[in-house]
């Protein structure tokens, strides 16, 4: 068990290993539990807090949180928990759902691009770019030569991305099929989610052997130490919030950002009448 403030290096997919995600532990916790985790996310939370407030005043970096997950891992639950701790003012939440027509007749990456955060922002992207080696692996959308290009596209462009002030932290959420199913289960069960439902994901819960191929591929091919994937183990909402939050705060606060020094002209002894 690595020590607790060590959650960041034993999630992080080291670039060029092998990720097989049907021999990890999605239950893991790493020693927390659910009695005790609750002061530790509140720190990190307050931390979070502290650390956007200084970019946004900083304006000069920007943060990109890429969200990815099968149907029912926790997207949304992880973007309504872990970014309450930010001012929605600096904290833009893109949905990449089917793409329009006229995001179909541009190339993959248009729509991703113009939603990237401005500096002082941390863009949170609920799906992203990574559907395109992901559903559209998996559902034939375009033909594999096409698609196998892409791995090395996107690290292209999120070291472009990486080089002109932006840094991304991508959380790959991870759970069991038997997990998915119980969720999918009180989804339907409560009349306030059932909206969430649809029978379309029972079609995708039947592929889920491929989905699990072309996770494990995306996570292999696609953690750089420009943009490293984090696989959360995230079976237990409560340790996955704790996992991002944790692993978030530290990104950001790698970056040491800092209130922008007073303007030439405002005295040091103002009392202001
Ligand atoms: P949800 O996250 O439940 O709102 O669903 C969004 C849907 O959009 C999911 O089924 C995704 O697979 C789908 N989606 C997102 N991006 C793409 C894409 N590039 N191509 C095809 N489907 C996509
Ligand atoms: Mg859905």
């Amino acid at each position: 068990m690595p020590p607790r403030s060590d959650l960041g290096t034993a999630l992080r997919v080291k670039p060029g290993t092998r990720v097989r995600l049907s021999r990890r532990d999605h239950g893991e916790s790493f020693g927390w539990n659910k009695e005790d985790h609750d002061a530790e996310l509140a720190k990190q939370l307050a931390r979070l807090a502290d650390l956007q407030d200084r970019l946004w005043a900083e304006a000069k970096r920007s943060v990109l949180v890429v969200l990815q997950g099968i149907d029912a891992a926790g997207k949304d639950g992880t973007i309504n928990k872990v970014m309450e701790a930010f001012n929605p003012q600096g904290c833009p939440v893109t949905s990449f759902k089917v793409p329009s027509s006229e995001e179909l007749a541009h190339d993959y990456l248009w729509r991703v691009h113009q939603k990237t955060p401005r500096k002082g922002e941390i863009g949170i992207f609920n799906r992203s770019h990574y559907e395109d080696v992901l559903v559209v692996r998996v559902h034939d959308l375009v033909p594999r030569a096409v698609w196998s290009k892409r791995y090395a596209q996107i690290n292209d462009f999120e070291q472009i991305l990486a080089d002109n002030g932006t840094t991304i932290v991508k959380f790959f959420l991870a759970i069991d099929r038997d997990e998915q199913r119980e969720r999918f289960q009180a989804r339907y069960d409560d009349p306030t989610k059932r909206w969430k439902f649809s029978m379309g994901d029972l079609e995708e819960r039947k592929r889920w052997d491929d989905y699990q191929a072309a996770f494990d591929d995306a996570l292999t091919k696609t953690s750089t130490s420009w943009a490293p994937w984090y696989v959360i183990p995230a079976n237990r909402k409560w340790f996955r919030n704790l996992a991002v939050a944790t692993i978030l705060a530290d990104t950001i606060a790698g970056l040491k950002p800092a209130y922008p020094p007073v303007a030439d002209d405002v005295p040091a002894d103002l009392v202001i009448e």
